[in-house]
């Protein structure tokens, strides 16, 4: 599906509690009231198809980028907050917040209890996933975070519906009632789909450690091998949920980028930095270990680029994993374009695979260009950071209009090189971006 028919689905859907409310035809009430009905819609549908945007939906992510639909899943739930968060104060005030003191010829709001718990607990819910969210880092796994952050975000879903359907003014038209309850059981089914029926597939086709290298500075190359499968079916660019030593139904879950190329057989390798609780022991597995592979995933492909006139990759640290599954096919492939890769590490140690882009540099259309932050004594690359000056040195005004350029790596870095590519005048659709956190 096309992001602009996408686009259109998600304000349709969004929208589309308003609309079908004004098509009631309801006498009006004061203003205020009518907009904290309305502030209270339009967040809940938000909040309902924030499930599509949870970055596992191919149909979703494989159109705009996983970036962009991270970066939309946290916007716009920060905007459904702000509405549903606003919404009880909004109501014009004691004549319509107390029954019987409603103007004559108003309608008075609807104080049963039964509608009424489930919002203000929906309300509270809201409340401490924001605070969650905003603390995730430190305070609990990651994991424990991502699926408290599902359940919650379920819960507080489903009261949201059963306040709108029992207490709302709107809500209790047919019409809307099921737009609701159909939107709410998509969201259930988005969450089953992920963690009950993705999983149950995967446990079909088995993967096995087949080797832990040490590449560089607490960086490594973990290599999988399908087990009684053909392997899987990916393009140069993707990521991939792996678990390793898990049940095939766990939570325990992390995505890696394919460092392999698909031309180079069924054996998937992926360059993984020591960060945490499962990275930090990658160095501890044993071949032979199963592992779950739920791929492919993410936009960092050039499949919509094939004209572009040459490739230009900006990695930063672990950013290099997609990149060398691009060198890796476009080698393969025996693509003549022309290629630069801008490697930023902060030392010389922290540079993975340097053998192989040496050699890939000698024997074909690729420049890699290192950049350290922290260079050693004698150091002749480039030093700093990947700014505009360091671009242009290394790419002239053909580049810059019409190469595709591929960029992985921290935010802060990603960003800056994005705004100086920007500047530079290199045009939107021609960057291609993955940020491997969304903190
Ligand atoms: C699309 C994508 C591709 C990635 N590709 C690579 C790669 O090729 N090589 C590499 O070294 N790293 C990659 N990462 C980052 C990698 O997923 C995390 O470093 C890893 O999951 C950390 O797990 P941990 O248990 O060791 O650390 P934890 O202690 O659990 O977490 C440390 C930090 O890592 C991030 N993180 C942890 N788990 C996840 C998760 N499930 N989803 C998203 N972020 C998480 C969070 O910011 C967290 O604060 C990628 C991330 C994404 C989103």
């Amino acid at each position: 599906m096309p992001a602009a028919l996408l686009a259109l689905l998600y304000l349709a859907l969004t929208c589309a509690p308003l609309a079908l409310a004004a098509l009631q035809g309801l006498p009006p009430r004061p203003l205020r009231d009518e907009l904290a009905t309305g502030v209270a819609l339009t967040g809940l549908a938000i909040l309902l198809v924030e499930f599509a945007l949870s970055g596992r939906f191919r149909v979703v992510s494989g159109r705009i980028g996983m970036d962009v639909t991270m970066r939309l899943h946290q916007l716009l739930a920060r905007a459904a907050s702000v509405l549903i968060l606003l919404h009880p104060f909004l109501y014009s005030g004691p004549q319509s917040l107390r029954p019987g003191l409603t103007p004559p010829g108003a309608v008075p709001l609807n104080f049963d209890w039964s509608g009424l718990w489930p919002g203000i607990v929906a309300w509270l819910l809201l409340g401490a996933v924001m605070v969650m969210a905003l603390g995730r880092d430190g305070l609990y796994r990651h994991e424990t975070w991502r699926a408290l952050h599902g359940i919650m975000a379920l819960v507080m879903a489903g009261l949201g519906v059963l306040h709108a359907t029992r207490a709302g003014r709107y809500s209790s038209d047919p019409v809307l009632w099921g737009f609701w309850w159909v939107l709410f059981a998509i969201a259930v089914l988005s969450l089953v789909w992920v963690y009950a029926i993705k999983p149950l597939m995967k446990a079909r086709r088995p993967w096995r450690v087949s080797s832990v290298t040490r590449l560089a500075d607490r960086t490594w190359e973990l290599c999988l091998d399908p087990e009684g499968h053909t392997g899987l079916r990916y393009l140069p660019g993707h990521f991939a949920w792996i678990s390793i030593g898990k049940p095939a139904v766990s939570l325990d879950e992390n995505p890696f980028s394919i460092a392999s190329a698909p031309a180079e057989g069924s054996r998937l390798r992926f360059v993984i930095k020591e960060l945490g609780d499962f990275t930090n022991r990658l160095g501890e597995l044993t071949p032979g270990t199963r592992a779950w592979v739920d791929a492919p995933f993410g936009s960092l492909t050039l499949q919509r680029h094939g004209k572009a006139g040459g490739v230009a990759m900006i990695a930063g640290g672990v950013g290099i994993a997609p990149m060398l599954s691009h060198l890796r096919q476009l080698d393969a492939d025996d693509d003549p374009r022309p290629r630069v890769l801008f490697y930023a590490n902060r030392i010389e140690e922290q540079i993975a695979c340097r053998k192989e882009l040496d050699a890939r540099s000698h024997s074909g259309p690729l420049r890699v260009i290192h950049v350290l932050s922290d260079p050693p004594a004698g150091w002749t690359g480039e030093t700093g950071f990947v700014t505009p000056d360091v671009l242009t040195r290394h790419l002239d005004a053909e580049a810059l209009t019409r190469w595709v350029f591929v960029l992985c790596g921290p935010p802060p870095m990603l960003h800056a090189v994005e705004d100086a590519l920007l500047g530079l005048g290199v045009p939107a659709h021609n960057i291609l971006l993955e940020q491997f956190s969304y903190d």
